[in-house]
Formats: structure tokens, C-alpha cells, sequence
């Protein structure tokens, strides 16, 4: 009979045999403490009844399951006053009485159940040497007490989704402990409210750029000051950006595509104006011209015979990007179209008249113009790339040399980093970016001064910030500053 210290066990019991089994280990143990306390009158008693056995798992050994067999005794209650006569041995720190297995077993289940999931636990489980099933990994975390209801003072408030896109719900966190204190089953600013009138010790709600919860913290804790969170502010300021930088990439785009097609774009048509619609709306109409300006010199490029990686580089995509373009045959819509492009229906004239031997794009927008059409030169033009022949000689442009710099989101992520974190190809980038257009670097300047407020808490530059971006005439930054303004105490409070 041994103690060893690789497996602890309480005092009074011994290791009698240790046997080494298919499974792992089953491990012997003999209760020998002379003496146990009744549970119900506490008397010690010495006076042994009878053997039994008990199976428990253990927690394993070096990677092997441990099974014990551990023989625990009964004994006589000697106190005459006890209604008790015969009790059971117990163990309170390291089995329950009638558990199948060790409290620190059990622990050790929870522990995985907390740090993983009910399937992703066993699998874990398993790899450790634990034996169990998803239920029960469940049913381990479900069991823990729940935390007292502390009083919340620093509340987060966000949605989330139940499933991506279709039904939302809200997802509160205490700001202190960072952890989730209640979710509720949906976004409405009314549930919301009615969940923070019961915490009536809430100084300060941290939130989104929403409406819903402005209006619920304003319902249901109007002693809180309300702060914009840093997170949203910077993603809205993001989008933003990235629209702008569509804007820009895509007329680079289409000018390198017009070096290379070597055309003459109808002067008229070259300014349009840009055109105002909701923030979002505006934001995914942006990305759809960048990729379509892309997509039409991926289709330039092709013309010239040089190769898909060779595209690839030049045009700033990935390689599978362009051969799924060039397989496509037309331009494929990122979503299922909402609005269909103008020029759809004057395809079929459009192709008939190429067929026939009009090669002159300008001649034939003008055409589809006498016709009725209202879209864009662009997109006739894109249209019409495809039908070009092939193998066409390669013209030796500057700007075939030059690859593309990166698309506008890569880009919009690029202009808020700080520069001194930036490696040498990316500040290269940024510096080129920049000399895109004049605009594309006052928004460069406008942003970093926006992103360091952000991390230096200096709010009280806020009001110097918005005046610098109402007025410079940038209809992206100017949006974003109109939506600061209208929410600029929350803000304020969010960057300070
Ligand atoms: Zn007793």
C-alpha cells in the first residue's frame, strides 16, 4: 500500500493496487482513517458495519482514463439519541455521496464545457482523457451557481444575430467585469429601455451609432451619460472613407483602361455628378463601380494576351478573382441585383451592331443615347471590352507597368493605422494613394486626425474636427460629420 504524490487522494486513503488495463488505468483505493463523523449528528464513530465499493472516474493519468475502485466502509452511530443507526463513510472533498465520479473529475469537465462548447468539448475531452458526452459537459456549466445580480454602473450595449442578417437580438455587458449580462430577444429600443429601468444604477451606457439605443438609454436611464463606442465610430468613419477611395480607385481604373484600349472618351460624359443617395446605398454603389472599373481592365488586360497572374498583379486582385471573371463571360453581380443596370436592355442592339462591323464605342452610346438611354458612357463601354479581338500589340504604358495599389478597402483600412506602425511597401502605398487626387489626401489628413482623437481621448478637438470636415467638400466625410453632429455629446463622451 502506497501515497503518491502524481495522485493525490484525502487523508486516510491508500493506493492498494494500481492496474493497467486496454483503457488506462484502474487504481485501487482503500479508506483507512479508523474513525467517521455521522452526517446527521456529527458523533465520531469507530465502530466498522461493513465494506462496500464504489466506481468512480478520476481525473487521468499522463493521458490515460483512471478508474477507481475505492472500497469505503459503514459504520455503527453510537449516539443514542441519533435516529441515524448505520451511516456511510463520506468524503466531502473529493466525492459527493451516490457520484459516480470525483469532484475534481467534474471541475475539470466545467472547465473544458467554459472554455469550449458542448461538441467541442468532447472532442476536447477526449484528446485529454476524459471520458464524457456533450449533455453532460452541458449540464456541468448549466449547473454552476449564477453570478449575484452585482449592480451594473458601466453598461455595453450591441446587437447581435440570431441568424446572419434575418432576426436580431441585444447583447448587454457589464463594462467593469466585461462580462455578458443579459441578452434579450430583440433590438427594439423599448425592450432595451424597459431592461435598463430595472438597473437604476447605471452611470454610463456605451453603445452604437443607432438610433434604437440612443432613444432606449434616453427612456431608460436618463441620469446615464451616453457614449458613442470607439468601435462603431471608427467603422462608420471607415465606411466612409472606403467610399470615398471607391470613388477615386474606380476613375483610376477606368483611366488606366482607357490608356490601354487607347480611346477617346466623350468629354461630355466624363463629369457626372456624384449621386447623393443614403450613406449605405451610396457606400455599395461605390464598390460596385470599383470592381466594375476592374473588372473591365481585367478584360482589357486579357485582350493583350498577358496571363491571368500577370492580370492579377497588375489590377490588384487575386488570381482566382480573375479567371472566375474571365470565365464568367459578363460582369458578375456581387448580390442578386436590386437595380439592374441601365445598359441591359440595349445589350442585344448593342451586340448586333458590334456583330455588324461597328467597333466605335463612342459612335454606338451615342446611338443607344438617341435611343432613350440614360446610363453611363462607362457602361456601355465595359460592355462592349469583351467583344474586342484578341492579341491586340501591346502598348509599352507607364501604366502597365505599375501594378494596381490596392483596393479601396484595403486601402481605407491602410489610411487609420498609425503611419509609424506601417511597413516600407505600405507607406509606399499609402504615399501613392495619396497622390491620387487632392481629395483622397485631405481625407488622409482629416482621418488620422479623427483616428488620433480616438486614441488619445482628446474629445474637446471634436468641434475643430467637424468644422474642418463640414466644409471640405467631401460628400463622404461631410455625411459622416453630419451623423457625428447630430449624436455629438455621445461622441464626445465616447472620445474622452
Ligand atoms: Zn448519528
Amino acid at each position: 500500500m502506497e501515497r503518491t504524490p502524481l495522485l493525490p487522494l484525502p487523508e486516510g486513503m491508500l493506493i492498494d493496487e494500481i492496474q493497467i488495463t486496454e483503457n488506462g488505468l484502474v487504481i485501487a483505493v482503500i479508506a483507512t482513517h479508523p474513525t467517521s463523523c455521522c452526517p446527521l449528528c456529527s458523533d465520531l464513530s469507530s465502530s466498522i458495519q461493513s465494506h462496500y465499493r464504489r466506481v468512480l472516474r478520476d481525473v487521468p493519468c499522463a493521458g490515460r482514463q483512471v478508474q477507481l475502485f475505492l472500497t469505503v466502509r459503514k459504520f455503527y452511530c453510537r449516539n443514542p439519541l441519533c435516529p441515524r443507526k448505520i451511516f456511510t463513510e463520506r468524503l466531502p472533498s473529493f466525492v459527493e455521496p451516490w457520484a459516480r465520479m470525483t469532484i475534481r473529475y467534474c471541475q475539470q469537465i466545467t472547465s473544458i464545457g467554459l472554455a469550449t462548447c458542448g461538441k467541442g468539448g468532447v472532442r476536447l475531452a477526449t484528446r485529454l482523457g476524459i471520458q464524457t458526452t456533450r449533455q453532460t459537459i452541458l449540464r456541468r456549466v448549466m449547473d454552476l451557481p449564477d453570478a449575484l445580480p452585482a449592480s451594473i454602473v458601466y453598461l455595453g450595449v450591441d446587437d447581435f444575430s440570431f441568424r446572419r442578417g434575418c432576426r436580431f437580438g441585444t447583447v448587454l455587458v457589464n463594462l467593469e467585469s466585461r462580462r455578458v449580462v443579459d441578452l434579450l430577444s430583440d433590438r427594439e429600443a423599448e425592450t432595451s429601455a424597459a431592461w435598463m429601468r430595472q438597473h437604476p444604477d447605471l452611470m454610463a451606457v456605451s453603445r452604437d451609432r443607432g438610433g434604437e439605443y440612443a432613444s432606449a438609454a434616453r427612456e431608460g436611464a436618463p441620469q446615464a451619460i451616453q457614449c458613442a463606442d470607439r468601435f462603431h465610430l471608427l467603422k462608420n468613419l471607415r465606411e466612409a472613407l472606403e467610399g470615398l477611395l471607391a470613388r477615386h480607385l474606380s476613375t483610376q481604373c477606368k483611366r488606366q483602361t482607357q490608356v490601354i484600349l487607347e480611346e477617346e472618351v466623350p468629354t461630355w460624359q466624363s463629369e457626372r455628378a456624384v449621386r447623393i443617395s443614403p450613406n449605405l446605398e451610396r457606400l455599395q454603389q461605390s464598390r460596385r463601380e470599383e470592381r466594375l472599373a476592374r473588372y473591365a481592365q481585367v478584360i482589357a488586360l486579357r485582350k493583350l494576351d498577358l496571363s491571368q497572374a500577370a492580370i492579377a498583379r497588375q489590377v490588384g486582385i487575386g488570381a482566382s478573382t480573375v479567371q472566375s471573371w474571365l470565365a464568367a463571360g459578363t460582369f458578375p453581380e456581387r448580390k442578386p441585383r436590386e437595380q439592374a443596370s441601365h445598359v441591359d436592355r440595349y445589350l442585344p442592339y448593342l451586340f448586333k451592331r458590334w456583330e455588324d462591323g461597328c467597333h466605335n464605342i463612342a459612335c454606338l452610346f451615342r446611338e443607344l443615347v438617341e435611343q432613350g438611354y440614360q446610363g453611363s458612357y462607362e457602361s456601355v463601354r465595359d460592355n462592349l471590352v469583351r467583344l474586342l479581338p484578341t492579341g491586340r500589340k501591346n502598348p509599352a504604358h507607364s501604366s502597365l507597368k505599375a501594378p494596381a495599389l490596392a483596393t479601396s478597402r484595403q486601402a481605407s483600412f491602410l489610411f487609420l493605422r498609425r503611419p509609424e506602425k506601417l511597413r516600407v511597401e505600405e507607406q509606399d502605398t499609402l504615399a501613392k494613394l495619396r497622390q491620387l487626387h487632392p481629395e483622397v489626401d485631405l481625407a488622409y489628413d482629416l482621418v488620422q486626425q479623427f483616428a488620433q482623437m480616438l486614441r488619445t481621448r482628446t474629445g474637446e478637438h471634436l468641434d475643430a474636427w467637424l468644422t474642418q470636415a463640414a466644409s471640405s467638400k467631401l460628400p463622404e466625410l461631410q455625411s459622416f460629420a453630419v451623423g457625428v453632429e447630430r449624436d455629438k455629446d455621445a461622441v464626445r463622451n465616447g472620445l474622452t
